[in-house]
């Protein structure tokens, strides 16, 4: 038996996962040596771990937040959401359109400066991702419509990575038949629970 304040530190130490008796004495002597400041750093270091991070509570990644970033992506938590809705097996045709490949959508988009200068609300392009677009509504009136490109690439990692396989992807519709990229996928539920009573969904984003 240790003194009570050593033999405290080794009881404690000695619960962490990987450290038996005798490391647990090893750094609880070790500890003893170190100075005051270097002892609170350490203490603090593990209490502000405790306080600050916290794990995910879909994937139970490291976030700061009650989801985690890649969690809290919109167009993953929508394919995620679809999932949930799809039987085991069930089939998921999704349509993204591709206005960024073609001159005469890109010819008509609006700079997001152009829009804030004049906007009541102005957009933060801080937060804008590469793909982030404005087109006007109609023959170039005020309104305008929030786009995001997705090329088939980052789609179809997506996809993958929410479990669907893709069975079938091609483009169609528009003047040249390419104005859509149609993705017919399989939902594998490897990850995710599905609800009862599933149904054949499609969706557009
Ligand atoms: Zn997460």
């Amino acid at each position: 038996m240790f003194e009570p304040p050593v033999q405290r530190l080794i009881d404690e130490l000695a619960r962490l996962p990987g450290i038996g008796r005798k490391s647990a004495q090893r750094l609880a002597f070790h500890l003893l040596l170190v100075e005051r400041a270097d002892a609170e750093r350490l203490a603090e270091a593990i209490i502000d771990l405790r306080d600050q991070v916290k794990l995910c509570s879909r994937c139970f990644n490291v976030t700061g937040e009650e989801e985690c970033s890649i969690c809290r992506d919109l167009r993953r938590d929508l394919l995620r959401r679809l999932g949930e809705r799809l039987t085991p097996g069930g089939i998921l045709a999704l349509t993204t359109w591709q206005f960024e490949a073609f001159a005469r959508f890109q010819n008509r988009l609006t700079p997001w400066s152009e829009y804030n200068r004049t906007a009541a609300d102005p957009i933060d392009t801080a937060q804008l991702e590469p793909g982030d677009h404005l087109l006007p509504w109609g023959d170039g009136g005020s309104a305008h419509r929030y786009c995001h490109f997705t090329s088939e690439e980052d789609t179809r990692k997506l996809l993958e990575d929410l479990s669907f396989e893709v069975i079938e992807s091609y483009a169609a519709d528009g003047r040249e038949e390419n104005l859509n990229r149609y993705f017919i996928c399989r939902f594998s539920n490897t990850q995710v629970e599905p609800k009862r009573g599933g149904m054949r969904g499609g969706a557009s984003v």
